[in-house]
């Protein structure tokens, strides 16, 4: 049986969601969690866009070595060259060229001709080639495309050396039997095609991303490219989850197989939903709150007797085990980081102390500690890399009648205390005034937003916001027992990704 590529873009494509910027340091930790869920290729980012981006592409090829690591690039030199300097130093690189090739985007967007972007194609094809083996061609709009141009561009790509030729339905517009069958149409019509992997990357304007993909698997594309948790440009891209699941539940149908881990996927999704601050829909497929819930008394009767009756994935196939740990107050440092290890994180000493510090806070508080629970301390433990401000102390009053006070310290990483205290319109506020004090980085607050970790009174909270400063944002995370303190620690979060991200010297208000 065939094997269908994973090609996961949530670095890239992905990363271009509206609010779902990565830090560099963001970006290793999903790549190390993308080589534990087994995907065959990373697409890391589009080096060319700025220097943080080569680093931050370059990181990841340093740091994950089992998938393909993949630059993206215009057909132009700096591109290229640029993709190269990143991904150069992965263990096995790849560089993706594209190029837009629709009527509209030529005459309205590149303002080419048919025959410049074909030119232009070939040359950026051989230039990648002079670097790496593996090169990847798409034709942006592909769908929006005259076929009789996709056939001849494609089959010259190919002859330049494209080893993987990727058909994009950028604008969501394609139908899955009218997808399937102009792929099928390009299988038949580029005599060369057996040269390269047939590739498709589909959005989901239409809600059809996910049907397009199989469509196209039905046909004989061996490479899909999608991202974890449906994210993307838009309404996004094809979700990993499903597409993964889809083969997986419809081997029969489908005919094809694939190497990734499914057990991995529920921490992989939480893991990009906390980091890029993205919440997951609770009906949404696989991987959403609701996924195996089930409500009506028919429906649970039957899962009682025998769980297949209304389940067609099994729950602990996606990693859904539920367990809760046999960790206490006595569990002692050896033994969570050999817990930690099979959980399969690695942490460095320095990490690992920083966790040990909030898992036995944790403990202190929380009678049973789920993986869940661990998962949410090392994500907030491994985002802090610099931690410009750090949130010593706080203390907030309030009640009915009284007036939400809130009192900081904050400790700067020059070993600088700071003490303000302000008062708000709910405890919240209190907080945010206080640290503003502080801290003076002009910003507006975008969004604010509690969940629950686990299902209790005890349970952990877990507050994500999201500031905007010049246009740019800045996503905080911050967790704890008590939600007023989990508000305080994510806003500082967002806070110091700001200051990374300006590069700049704390400024601090006297
Ligand atoms: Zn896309």
């Amino acid at each position: 049986m065939d094997s269908v590529v994973i090609f996961d873009t949530t670095m890239r494509d992905g990363e271009q969601a509206p609010g779902a910027t990565m830090s560099l340091e963001d970006k290793v930790q999903i790549g190390k969690q993308l080589e534990r869920l087994n995907v065959d290729v990373i697409e890391a980012g589009f080096p060319a866009n700025s220097r943080q981006e080569v680093e931050a592409v370059a990181a990841v090829a340093r740091a994950v070595r089992k998938p393909i690591i993949c630059g993206l690039a215009r057909p132009v030199f700096g591109d290229i060259d640029a993709a190269w300097e990143a991904v150069q130093h992965a263990a096995r690189p790849r560089i993706h060229v594209f190029i837009s090739t629709s009527d509209i985007h030529l005459d309205r967007m590149l303002r080419k001709s048919r025959e410049e972007v074909l030119e232009m194609s070939v040359k950026g094809v051989l230039r990648a080639k002079g670097y790496c083996q593996d090169v990847e061609f798409s034709p942006m709009d592909a769908t929006r495309t005259d076929p009789l141009f996709i056939y001849q561009l494609l089959e010259a790509v190919i002859d330049a050396g494209a080893t993987t030729v990727n058909i994009p339905d950028t604008v969501g517009y394609a139908i899955p039997e009218e997808f399937g069958g102009f792929v099928k149409s390009i299988m038949d019509r580029v005599p060369n095609i057996g040269r390269a992997v047939v590739s498709v990357h589909c959005h989901n304007d239409l809600g059809l991303a996910v049907a397009n993909s199989l469509a196209a698997v039905k046909v004989g594309v061996r490479q899909i490219e999608c991202c974890i948790n449906g994210l993307g440009e838009r309404a996004g891209n094809a979700s990993l989850e499903e597409v993964v699941m889809s083969l997986h539940t419809r081997q029969d149908y489908l005919g094809v197989t694939h190497g990734i881990d499914t057990t991995q996927i529920a921490r992989t999704s939480r893991l990009v939903s906390d980091i890029t601050g993205m919440a997951v829909q609770a009906n949404k497929a696989v991987v959403g709150a609701n996924a195996f819930r089930h409500e009506s008394g028919i429906h649970q009767d039957g899962v009682l007797k025998e769980r297949t009756t209304y389940e067609i994935m099994n729950p602990k196939d996606i990693g859904l085990t539920g367990s809760v740990l046999h960790m206490g107050k006595t569990s002692g440092r050896a033994g969570f980081r050999a817990h930690l290890k099979e959980m399969g994180y690695d942490l460095k000493e320095e990490e690992f102390g920083k966790a040990w510090e909030s898992f036995k806070e944790v403990v202190a508080k929380k009678k049973s500690i789920s993986e869940r629970d661990i998962e949410a301390i090392i994500a907030e433990e491994m985002r802090t890399v610099d931690e410009t401000y750090r949130l010593d102390q706080l203390h907030v009053t309030c009640g009915e009648p009284g007036i939400p006070t809130a009192s900081v310290k904050i400790t700067t990483a020059d070993g600088q205390e700071w003490t303000e205290s302000a008062v708000g319109d709910g405890p919240v506020d209190a907080v945010y005034k206080a640290i503003s004090k502080v801290v003076s980085l002009p910003n507006q607050l975008q969004e604010f937003s509690v969940k629950s970790i686990t299902e209790s009174t005890e349970a952990m909270g877990e507050v994500t916001i999201r500031i905007q400063s010049e246009g740019q944002t800045f996503v905080g995370r911050g967790v704890s027992t008590d939600i007023i303190v989990a508000s305080g620690k994510a806003y500082l979060n967002a806070l110091n990704r700001l200051v990374a991200a300006k590069g700049e010297q704390a400024p601090v208000k006297s």
